[in-house]
């Protein structure tokens, strides 16, 4: 089955063709955090379902270049700087490395590349690119020396949003900040510098200033992706004005369809309403890791629901999450015994075929997709309740889970976790060599290898290791 995405441009299910085929190479172009404090679980939903993506497509045999963004200047970093009275490099640098350490804990593969807005490469891009946009009488200045985008001048300016924009009256209040624009719509391409920036700004043809929030993706993405990106995504909240607005940038100056398919995922939310900063109903990593959950469990908590449906947060979920990670884990030591024992039954064979893949390629349906590991896990446990699942059967469940654990990234790292069976024995081996029984420590190591666990004995005491593919 080929894979299919909802576009969010079309309001349609599509199959996914790529600008490349033949060479099998995807660009993506993910928004990223805007450094102005520690990221929130709701921004990692957005970046779970991100790297879910990228992982499903590499397994379809896809190389992905991915880039995502830092926003490391804007209205609220600089409110931050002044108010912690340190150099914005500073302020920024604390929530950069906040947010590398968070996505390495839910195990986010890294993009390629994570432009900074402030990098002097990108602002000169910037800088070009509203050059371009003046010169096709897309943009303009102001009064207040600011550059606009002229959206009466952009004819599909609203068709992501799916609204007429150009419709917006200016009536009633108007903000300060926007008398000077033609029309309540256009939105700052370069903002001038005030009092408030301090020493933030750089130099451009239009005066001191700093770039706006928009134009910053369109330079970015063109800088490191090229004119034309296969997959742009964010979150819902970023499809109006942001992404409206980077179409109508990039689109602008290259005069070419800038994104194939827009994604976007539905909010993380807490008792109906969307987890934000604003709202202060927020948890950070760290405030869940206190708590005592792993990065895989949260992990798991935040990707088993389909990105496009919203999914609420409870401690429920989090149990949940701890519950079926704890069967997955309970599964696997099961399989790998099972492909140590020698079984071969000949008839109880069992393949555990493509499903799970399938799932993925429509729409990423990691609900059906999951739901499919965990009607597997029931059958192969059932099987092996049984003492019938044979050796060969029970090696190619676990390679599957390889093939399947290289898009979820599930599998416990460190911890080892023994079936009731193994521990039994352990102890029983504990207990004969505190004994000096060698004779029946020998016997035992015997059985717990029959089982599939490598026995070392140590300073510490004996440590088991599992022999994976035996058999
Ligand atoms: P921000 O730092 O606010 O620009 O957000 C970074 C990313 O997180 C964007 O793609 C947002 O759409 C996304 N996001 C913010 N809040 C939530 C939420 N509660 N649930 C899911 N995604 C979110
Ligand atoms: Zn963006």
């Amino acid at each position: 089955m080929a894979l299919h995405f909802f576009n969010s441009y079309s309001r349609e299910i599509e199959e996914f063709q790529p600008r490349d085929p033949a060479q099998r190479k995807i660009s993506i172009y993910t928004c990223g955090p805007t450094v102005y404090s520690r990221a929130h679980i709701g921004n990692f939903r957005a970046y779970i379902f991100e790297d879910l993506l990228q992982r499903h497509l590499e397994l379809r045999g896809y190389k992905v270049h991915r880039v995502m963004n830092i926003t490391d200047v804007d209205d609220k970093t600089i409110r931050g700087t002044r108010e912690a009275k340190i150099p914005l490099s500073k302020f920024t640098a604390q929530f950069k490395e906040a947010f590398f350490e968070d996505i390495e804990t839910l195990r986010i593969k890294r993009a390629d590349d994570f432009p900074a807005a402030t990098d002097q490469r990108y602002i000169d891009k910037m800088i070009e690119m509203i050059a371009a946009l003046i010169s096709r009488g897309l943009a303009y200045q102001a009064d207040d020396k600011s550059v606009y985008f002229r959206i009466n001048k952009f004819p599909d300016y609203g068709k992501l949003a799916h609204f007429d924009l150009t419709q917006l009256q200016s009536t009633g209040r108007v903000k300060h900040d926007e008398y000077d624009k033609e029309h309540i719509g256009d939105f700052a391409l370069w903002k001038a510098w005030d009092e408030e920036d301090g020493d933030i700004g750089w130099e451009s043809p239009w005066g001191r200033g700093r770039p706006g929030w928009h134009i910053e993706c369109s330079a970015m993405s063109t800088a490191l992706l090229s004119d034309q990106i296969d997959i742009h995504c964010g979150g819902v909240d970023n499809i109006f004005p942001h992404h409206e607005a980077e179409i109508a940038q990039s689109e602008g100056v290259t005069g070419k369809k800038f994104v194939r398919y827009w994604l976007h995922c539905a909010h993380l939310l807490v008792d109906g309403q969307k987890m934000s900063k604003s709202l202060g109903n927020f948890y950070t990593l760290p405030n869940l890791l206190e708590k005592g959950y792993t990065g895989r469990e949260i992990r798991y908590a935040l990707m088993r629901v389909h990105y496009r449906a919203p999914l609420n947060f409870t401690w429920e979920g989090m149990e949940e999450a701890r519950q079926a990670l704890a069967r997955i884990n309970e599964w696997l030591v099961r399989l790998r015994e099972a492909a140590a024992k020698n079984i071969d039954k000949g008839k109880n064979k069992t393949q555990p075929g493509s499903l799970f893949e399938e799932a993925l390629d429509d729409d990423l349906n990691i609900s059906a997709a999951l739901g499919f590991l965990f009607e597997s896990i029931r059958e192969t446990n059932r099987t092996m309740d049984r003492n019938k699942l044979d050796a060969s059967s029970a090696r190619a469940w676990l390679n599957w889970w390889e093939r399947v654990n290289n898009v979820l990234d599930l599998e416990t790292e460190n911890e080892v976790v023994l079936s009731a069976e193994v521990a039994q024995l352990a102890k029983d081996r504990e207990n004969a060599r505190r004994e000096k029984n060698w004779k029946q420590s020998d016997e035992l190591r015997d059985r717990i290898s029959a089982l599939g666990w490598e026995v070392r004995d140590t300073n510490d005491g004996q440590k088991l290791t599992p022999r994976m593919g035996s058999g």
